[in-house]
């Protein structure tokens, strides 16, 4: 069974995704597979610096992210490019992974642009992780110490909260503290697991 986990920026992906991971799912960060892409030497990577320059290369030969955000997260085409440039080959690599998977294995795919990707439709099921966008705002300034105007352009680069409401099957609230969000986790692999039922039918 294949997951397509999401949610906005700050949500919570990361952090749910490891309690599933606690609770025997097979994890695929596509925002680490994103990474792998574009190593050094990468032919990803060459096509990212022919699109947007010599200023999103590192000294060292390595993706400049920070640079590369400032384009991308305030021009909608450039967001565009940089996905055509990099989507392609992170579909591969995710695939392999899946296909590296048994049948039986619970997989969950963390994909912040699941919908907009449209790899929603590869999925059995797809969750969603949201939190208001000023609880969000906030955990984002205390883990990476960016701007309010930083999270704000990569807010406004996703789909709002309602659109993750409305698409998803399942949601995830993630506002209190992470004790509540395990007990939602908990649910939620109850649910798409069908662990619970099958526990009460064994009772
Ligand atoms: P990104 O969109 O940047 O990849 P994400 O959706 O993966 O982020 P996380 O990294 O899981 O989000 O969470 C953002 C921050 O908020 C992290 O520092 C995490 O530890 C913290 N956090 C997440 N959920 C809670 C919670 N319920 N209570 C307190 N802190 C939380």
């Amino acid at each position: 069974m294949i997951i397509g986990l999401t949610g906005g920026i700050g949500s919570g992906k990361t952090t749910v995704a490891a309690l599933l991971a606690q609770k025997g799912a097979f994890v695929i960060d596509t925002d680490l597979v994103a990474r792998d892409v574009v190593e050094p030497a990468s032919p990803a990577l060459a096509a990212i610096r022919r699109e947007f320059g010599d200023s999103v290369i590192n000294p060292d030969g390595s993706l400049d992210r920070a640079a590369l955000a400032r384009i991308i997260f305030h021009d909608e085409g450039k967001r565009a490019k940089l996905n055509e440039l990099t989507h392609p080959e992170i579909l591969k690599r995710v695939l392999a992974l899946i296909s590296s998977q048994s049948a039986d294995t619970v997989i969950v795919a963390v994909v912040p642009l699941l919908f907009e990707s449209g790899f929603d439709r590869s999925c059995d099921q797809t969750v969603a992780v949201v939190a208001s966008p000023e609880i969000r705002r906030g955990r984002l300034q205390e883990r990476d110490g960016i701007t309010g105007s930083e999270v704000e352009a990569r807010m406004k680069a996703q789909l709002p909260d309602a659109e993750y409401e409305r698409r998803a099957a399942v949601i995830i609230r993630n506002e209190s503290n992470l004790t509540a969000l395990g007990r939602e986790v908990d649910r939620t692999w109850d649910l798409l697991t069908g662990s619970r039922a099958k526990a009460q039918s064994t009772t």
